[in-house]
């Protein structure tokens, strides 16, 4: 057991992306004296890392305060930095079990360590859905053209005036290709169907764009190209037939999966994919007062660094006049 076991934190801040180091910030310059659990390394890119998402973005060119763009790795290093300043403490360890029936609530850690904390903020973000190919995740994390989010890399110069292709037939797929149909020459959406599962306002949106092709009844089985994309190889689900299709990106809008599941069932409240419910507009209170919660665990639509950054901010703040009104802190 460790000497955390007996003391009471003001709030401890479980993730370590945009969301997190944002609440951190926040809550140590109102002096709560926030314990951050950033998460442990691991090997597989489809986990959670300490700095959440942005740890396997190359350049950031959208994060207001970079005119000249930032690595995804560099900019967390600056938020942590920046919550350190201000006496945030750090725990590189996973929260594995909570329990939020009785006050204090009581964190339990992958190490083994118990904290006891007037009042938890979720940020634990949320993963991009991949299609499981070896090649697909080495040119994701090589900046080579494979991407999880056209919003954040669309623009990039290798890029422009390109054929790219995105992978999917939901909503975050129609939107994907419309944005990079600004900037390639062409974009072609692989789905595995032949009826698309997106609404149908987003729907009509594509097919009446005339720099979009749908590819039906397809999937990507490879991903070509050594250190930039070239193409992709798909196979026809109905025929069986492969053939090869050369682009020059892979955006890949197969969904996300919200870092919820260390959440008991029935804890907090979440949706049906798992997303923490907020339960008022505008704010970051959960079912159970006192945890709050931030960043793309409980965001489904935007998924932004900049959008997880305020949800932090506004976590925090909620944290602080929660703890206020209770007379906790
Ligand atoms: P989604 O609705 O779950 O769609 C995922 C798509 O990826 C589906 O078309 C699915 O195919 C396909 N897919 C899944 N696994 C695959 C695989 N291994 N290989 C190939 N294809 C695969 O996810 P989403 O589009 O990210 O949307 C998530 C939620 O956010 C939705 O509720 C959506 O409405 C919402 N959203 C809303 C907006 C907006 O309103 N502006 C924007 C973005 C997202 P099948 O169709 O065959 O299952």
């Amino acid at each position: 057991m460790s000497d955390l076991d007996d003391r009471i934190e003001n709030v401890v801040i479980i993730g370590s992306g945009p969301a997190g180091w944002t609440a951190a910030i926040y809550a140590a310059r109102a002096s709560l004296n926030p314990l951050v659990y950033e998460g442990v390394p691991k090997q597989s890119p489809t986990l959670m890392l300490p700095g959440g998402q942005l740890m396997l973005t190359t350049e950031v060119e959208n994060y207001p305060g970079f005119p000249e763009g930032v690595t995804g790795p560099e900019m967390m290093e600056q938020f942590k930095k920046q919550a350190e300043r201000f006496g945030t403490r750090i725990e590189t360890d996973d929260i594995t079990v909570c329990d939020f029936t009785e006050r204090p609530f009581t964190l339990q850690s992958a190490r083994g360590e118990q904290v006891k904390a007037h009042a938890v903020i979720v940020a634990t973000g949320a993963t991009a859905n991949w299609l499981g190919l070896e090649n697909e995740m080495r040119l994701a994390q090589s900046g080579g053209g494979v991407s999880a989010c056209a919003v954040c890399d669309g623009a990039l110069p290798i890029f422009r005036d390109q054929v790219l292709a995105v992978v999917g037939g939901g909503d975050t797929a129609m939107e994907e290709a419309s944005y990079l149909a600004k900037f390639g020459s062409k974009v072609l959406i692989i789905h595995r169907r032949e009826e698309l599962r997106a609404s149908k306002a987003m729907q009509k949106r594509v097919l009446d764009n005339p720099k979009i092709e749908v590819v039906w009844n397809s999937v990507v089985i490879d991903v070509l190209g050594e250190s930039k994309v070239s193409g992709v190889r798909l196979k026809n689900v109905k025929t069986g037939e492969e053939s090869t299709l050369e682009c020059k990106g892979l955006f890949v809008a197969i969904g996300h999966t919200p870092a919820s599941g260390f959440l008991k069932p029935g804890q907090l409240e979440r949706d049906e994919k798992g997303y923490i419910k907020l339960v008022e507009p505008q704010r970051s209170l959960t079912s159970v007062e006192g945890v709050f919660a931030a960043g793309d665990v409980a965001d489904a639509v935007y998924r932004q660094a900049v959008t997880a950054a305020g949800m932090g901010c506004r976590a925090a703040i909620d944290a602080e006049r929660w703890l206020a009104e209770q007379g906790l802190a």
